[in-house]
């Protein structure tokens, strides 16, 4: 497997890819940890993931240099990025007992009945490349504290980052077997989905690759969760703060390059402020510092590879030609390397990529709309239901309007972002399954009824 850096289209690694051989080692290695993993006390495993925290902390740099190299991160953004993930492990290092404690029922007299959660088993999490760190963490943290045991199949294009994070769990002194990153490609992943001792997956990626999954896993009868991407509208309402919309929306589209299955992607503006809006988006766009992802000031870097950058410009392409107008940006940028500039596209005809598919890069849609009930009906106005942002200085309105949006998270004067704290997840094509917070550690678990009299 090749480490390519986007940046400059170096490669930077080869890693040997697991043989069959070896991922028969590692599902018996995960078979053999669970049993002793899952007797291990609760706090025990939370102290374990409060150390994976701290590995996190102290070699912040060489994992954050890492991801910049292999997708073309900014560095500061990586930085944020591992900061995030000892976050996540400190969140259910310290609340992980209590999301877990049994729960009573109203019981018959003399009885005592309650839900108790227990492991599954060993769980394949298929992951992707947009955040190398956050999206593994996201599942690593829950789920192997809640007493089950992880195999990590992460995307083909970022296996130094595969590799160091299986080493910040040894570090951590995590035993033989709890987690393991198997190098393989997409074709291995039905085999190791269909073995018996892999009782549930857990994907986030494209449509394509989440159905595969699932259609395997439904076959198996193994439970799934699935984040698949979205297409976010971000609504500005006639009584906005234009200027922070503006700028929060600029940031909230172009971060992580725009990859970003969260980021706003079509922005739906009330006709009242529409021109004064996206005359201040476009200058926020266009202030972005494009360039070195090395560079602590840059802010959007090159797209993780050459192919996602043709297939990027095919969809801005095909929707300028069914009539889309670029406001900034549009095409690839003349210097080496795969970057796209920071892109605003306007008049955006219905059913043209830009309108009805995912844009996964620096590429937003305006539409114009006459009022509150057309802004409601172009935000749901799609088969994703991943998030939603709706600026307004109403509270109360913007609360009647979040509530009327298709999401699983819906945000209101703020961007859309992931937090431990919060449970996160999709409706419609982008999934299914909530991570993080209490509902994330309750997906892999049997919710045992217990009934003792
Ligand atoms: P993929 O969905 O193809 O890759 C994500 C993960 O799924 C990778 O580990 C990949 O492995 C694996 N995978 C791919 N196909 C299958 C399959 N048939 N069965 C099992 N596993 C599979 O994303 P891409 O990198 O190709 O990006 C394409 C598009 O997907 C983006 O443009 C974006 O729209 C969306 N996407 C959404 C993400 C999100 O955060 N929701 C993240 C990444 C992409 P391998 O790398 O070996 O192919």
């Amino acid at each position: 497997m090749d480490a390519v850096n986007p940046a400059t289209g170096e490669r930077i690694a080869t890693y040997e890819a697991d043989s069959q051989a070896d991922v028969e080692a590692a599902l018996a290695r995960a078979d053999d940890a669970f049993e002793a993993w899952r007797e291990r006390p609760l706090r025990e495993r939370e102290e374990l993931l409060a150390v994976a925290g701290d590995v996190l902390r102290e070699n912040e740099r060489e994992y954050a240099r890492l991801m910049t190299e292999e997708m073309g991160k900014p560095i500061s953004q990586a930085v944020s990025e591992v900061e995030k993930c000892a976050w996540v492990c400190d969140h259910y290092a310290e609340h992980a007992s209590a999301y877990l404690q049994p729960e009573g029922h109203p019981s018959p007299p003399g009885a005592d009945v309650q839900t108790v959660y227990e492991p599954l088993g060993p769980v394949l999490a298929v992951m992707p490349w947009n955040f190398p760190f956050w999206q593994v963490f996201r599942f690593a943290a829950p789920y192997l504290t809640a007493g089950n045991v992880g195999l990590l199949k992460h995307a083909s294009n970022v296996p130094g980052c595969a590799r160091a994070i299986a080493d910040v769990f040894e570090e951590a002194g995590y035993p033989d077997g709890v987690f393991q990153t198997l190098l393989v490609g997409s074709d291995a992943v039905d085999d190791v989905l269909a073995d018996d001792r892999v009782r549930a997956a857990t994907l986030t990626g494209s449509g394509p690759a989440g159905r595969a999954v699932a259609s395997t896993a439904g076959q198996e009868l193994k439970k799934t969760v699935l984040e698949l991407g979205g297409s976010d509208p971000f609504v500005v309402l006639d009584d906005a703060d234009l200027d922070e919309a503006a700028e929060t929306g600029a940031w909230a589209r172009n971060l992580n390059g725009g990859q970003s299955c969260i980021a706003a992607k079509r922005f739906v503006v009330h006709a009242d402020v529409y021109d004064e809006f996206v005359e201040r988006f476009v200058d926020e766009v266009d202030s972005l510092t494009v360039g070195d992802p090395t560079d602590e000031e840059t802010e959007v870097g090159p797209q993780a590879s050459a192919d996602l950058l043709a297939d990027l410009h095919e969809q801005v392409r095909a929707s300028v030609e069914a009539g889309a107008t670029v406001l900034t940006g549009g095409e690839p940028m003349d210097r080496e390397g795969a970057f796209y500039p920071p892109t605003v596209l306007a008049d955006v005809p219905e059913g043209c990529p830009a309108d009805s598919e995912e844009l996964f890069g620096p590429v937003a849609a305006v539409f114009e709309v006459d009022d509150e009930a057309e802004a409601v009906e172009k935000a749901n106005d799609t088969a994703f239901g991943l998030g939603a942002s709706v600026w307004t200085a109403d509270r109360e309105r913007g609360r009647r309007v979040a509530r009327d949006i298709d999401a699983g998270c819906t945000y209101v004067n703020q961007l859309v972002k992931s937090d431990p704290r919060v449970p996160f997840g999709g409706v419609g094509v982008s999934g299914y399954g909530r991570e993080l917070s209490e509902p994330g550690i309750k997906e892999f678990v049997n919710r045992k009824t217990l009934w003792v009299e």
